[in-house]
């Protein structure tokens, strides 16, 4: 690609805080709200409208295995978010499987975050980093007016792809040994569903999945789609969809995401038309949304001082340096539409389920992108192999390495930003105090 050299120039600042976090995703919420619960000063900065991530502006359906079966590991910040909405949705909140309605799920963000007094700004995308050294001295963002400054003391990459860790210039690891990712998919909400009817049909055997998988066998499914996620009740005559995957799609490469958006649009009116014609109770269901954000599963993997891998989630590790544990099955959907490829997703997520009551460590090491002093990563980006990200991906877990991140953010600011002179126990005390789950 031929390259431009772009003039120097000052550029106006527009925020500074202790703690600045990049990306409001659920690692990023938790990573704010840490921080400023422990007492920094922290500005939030997030490209999109809306806090969430993917749980929101993605459409993604539902918090999923907050535990091992015995308690609640996703405890604290991740809690505290899915009780909150529970309680907005008029239900009890089920830390296995919380169905999100997703308006109500922003309004609780923007309401926690504004509560906590972190200096919050929607719209606002980082485009650079600021390098001092090995230091991070300022995120670059690209506002109406040109670009501005944010400056801080402590950097959290919050943004899914890993992006601020890539522009600060550390390693990372991107898909498999060919660089192939998990395919994203475009979610979908409908209106009209008559809940009681399809309640019904799962009875008589024909819930959207048996469906589905009968049409795949006839060779007459409207879309390849050996792995049908399916849909989720969020509301009255409402619900969200995991449908359909989007092929050989890069999700930090410009092209292949307007394609994605593209062809997940087309995708999404092809298998609402089967919802209709073939799921009982969706006769009279319109698509009243696809997802603002494509949602992908999987990016960057930023190289930290420990790479969390498979064999750490066999042996079900403990480390010293423990800032979490948790317990998601390894779930690496796949690259291609391949039937047998598809197959052994679900297969393997059955076969790597871990026992009741058993889980693995999250090093504090995970999060420290190797070279830079003063910055940390958090959520489905942190350090680890595929395996382990397609555990970790999901949102319980981006939590738990979101808040840890925000507490040793906070911490570090008492050591000029220097993350890695952060005190082990100093921070595991501090996560206990905010109700995080450590083993003892
Ligand atoms: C189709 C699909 C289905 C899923 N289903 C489930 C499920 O059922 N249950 C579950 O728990 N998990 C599910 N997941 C996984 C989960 O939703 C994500 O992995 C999780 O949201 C990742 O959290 P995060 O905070 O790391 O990143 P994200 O949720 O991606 O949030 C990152 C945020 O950073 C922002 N951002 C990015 N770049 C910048 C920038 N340069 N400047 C400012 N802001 C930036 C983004 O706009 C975004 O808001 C699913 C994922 C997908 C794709």
């Amino acid at each position: 690609m031929p390259t431009v050299t772009l003039p120097s120039r000052s550029v106006p600042v527009l925020a500074e805080a202790e703690v600045v976090v990049c990306g409001g995703g659920p690692a990023g919420i938790a990573a704010a709200l840490a921080a400023k619960r422990a007492g920094r000063s922290v500005v939030l900065v997030e490209q999109s409208g809306i806090l969430g991530g993917m749980g929101t502006g993605g459409l993604v359906p539902a918090f999923i295995v907050m535990g091992d079966g015995e308690r609640v590991l996703a405890d604290g910040i991740c809690r505290e978010v899915v009780d909150g909405l529970a309680s907005r949705m008029g239900v009890t909140p089920n830390y296995q499987w919380q169905n999100i309605q997703p308006e109500l799920l922003k309004s609780l963000y923007d309401d926690l975050v504004t509560a906590a007094g972190i200096e919050l700004y929607l719209g606002l995308g980082g485009v650079e980093a600021l390098l001092e050294g090995n230091r991070l001295a300022a995120l670059v963002v690209a506002t109406r007016q040109g670009l501005k400054i944010v400056c801080g003391q402590v950097f959290v990459d919050a943004t899914g792809d890993g992006n601020l860790s890539a522009w600060s210039g550390a390693a990372y690891d991107l898909g498999d040994a060919e660089g192939k990712t998990m395919s994203p998919s475009l979610c979908v909400q409908y209106a009209g569903v008559d809940w009681d009817a399809y309640r019904q049909g799962v009875g008589n055997g024909n819930s959207d999945r048996a469906v589905w998988h009968r049409l795949m066998d006839a060779g007459t499914a409207p879309v390849a789609e050996r792995h049908f996620v399916g849909f989720f009740r969020n509301g009255t005559g409402i619900g969200t969809g995991n449908l359909g995957h989007i092929y050989g799609v890069n999700g930090i490469d410009e092209k292949d995401i307007t394609r994605g958006y593209v062809e997940g649009r087309q995708i999404a009116r092809k298998i609402h038309q089967f919802y209709r014609e073939r799921v009982p109770g969706f006769a009279q269901s319109e698509l009243v949304n696809t997802a603002a954000v494509l949602s992908v599963r999987e990016t960057r993997r930023v190289r930290g001082d420990y790479q969390l891998c498979y064999d750490d989630y066999l042996r079900r590790a403990s480390f010293p340096d423990e800032i979490g544990r948790f317990a998601y099955p390894i779930d690496i959907h796949s690259s291609t539409s391949d039937p047998k490829e598809q197959e052994a997703v679900e297969r393997r997520l059955d076969e790597t389920r871990l026992k009741r009551g058993e889980s693995y460590g999250i090093p504090y090491r995970a999060l420290l992108p190797q070279g830079i002093a003063n910055l940390l990563v958090a959520g489905r980006c942190i350090s680890c192999d595929r395996e382990v990200q397609s555990s970790l991906r999901v949102m319980p877990g981006c939590f738990v390495t979101g808040q840890a991140a925000g507490c040793a953010a906070a911490l570090a600011v008492a050591s000029a930003g220097e993350t890695r002179r952060v005190a082990v126990g100093e921070l595991q005390d501090l996560l206990r105090q905010q109700g995080a789950y450590l083993r003892d």
